[in-house]
């Protein structure tokens, strides 16, 4: 079971953080709590996106596939960083990974899918025990669908950012999920959290108005219409 925890470094009310944080550089009282909240929302408004910037988002991605994982890593701006469970120490004879919906819902392909997983395991211990094979080498053949673990820390511009391409329908299909994963766990975090989820986590056509992507879902014109 994939799962998304927030860690309690998250910043908690982003949007009073902002209006704080802008208010500084404007002379504003910044000891007022609504009045920095209000500051916030302008500053979102406005698109001051610097101010996103002091947002700062702690997580646990746990139970995800290393594939989706190596997809998120592709996200740079604003130098996030992470930590990854380790795969050379990984007991493979209970690796867990991610089944693709469409192949669970085919009796036939999931035996196939399951077998060579299975298959896997079991190839890597042989060569560990009967060959003597370090882990760390035989874990070269452990496929991108094994589940993995990263703690993860970046800051709400990059996440927002990250919203308009992964919220796409284009996105791959894990992505997506785990993206609203995150969308539900920080909603949870405040009300201001909930309200730059719904407002700000938005794929890329909500922002053009139309679609950029050479395969179009239709959910939006093309450009050139
Ligand atoms: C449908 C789809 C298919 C994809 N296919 C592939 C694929 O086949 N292979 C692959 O590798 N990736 C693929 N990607 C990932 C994609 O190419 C990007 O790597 C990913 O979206 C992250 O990059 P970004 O610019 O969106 O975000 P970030 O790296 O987080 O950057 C955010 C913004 O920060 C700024 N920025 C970031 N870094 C710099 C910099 N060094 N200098 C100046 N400004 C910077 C830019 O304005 C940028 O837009 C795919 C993505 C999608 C949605």
């Amino acid at each position: 079971m994939s799962k998304v925890t927030i860690l309690a470094s998250t910043t908690e009310k982003p949007l009073s953080l902002m209006g704080e944080r802008a208010g500084v550089c404007w002379g504003s009282d910044i000891t007022d709590p609504k009045k920095n909240y209000k500051r916030g929302l302008d500053c979102l408004a406005s698109g001051h996106g610097r101010v996103l910037e002091f947002v700062n988002v702690e997580m646990v991605l746990d139970g995800y596939s290393a594939r989706v994982i190596r997809e998120w890593y592709t996200h740079l701006g604003g130098a996030p960083t992470r930590l990854q469970a380790s795969t050379r120490y990984v007991n493979y004879e209970n690796f867990e990974y991610v089944v693709p919906h469409k192949i669970a819902k085919n009796e036939e392909a999931a035996a196939i899918y399951e077998n060579m997983m299975k298959e896997i395991s079991v190839t890597c211990k042989k060569l560990e025990e009967e060959y003597g094979i370090p882990r760390e080498d035989a874990a070269m053949l452990l496929p991108l669908g094994m589940s993995t673990k990263i703690v993860d820390k970046r800051n709400l511009r990059n996440l927002i950012d990250m919203s308009h391409q992964r919220m796409c329908t284009r996105a791959y299909w894990e992505y997506r999920e785990l993206f609203r994963d995150i969308c539900n766990a920080l909603s949870a975090v405040s009300d201001e959290w909930a309200y730059l989820v719904e407002h700000y986590f938005v794929p890329k056509c909500e922002l053009t108005g139309w679609c950029e992507e050479k395969k179009s879902c239709g959910r939006k014109p093309r450009k050139e219409a």
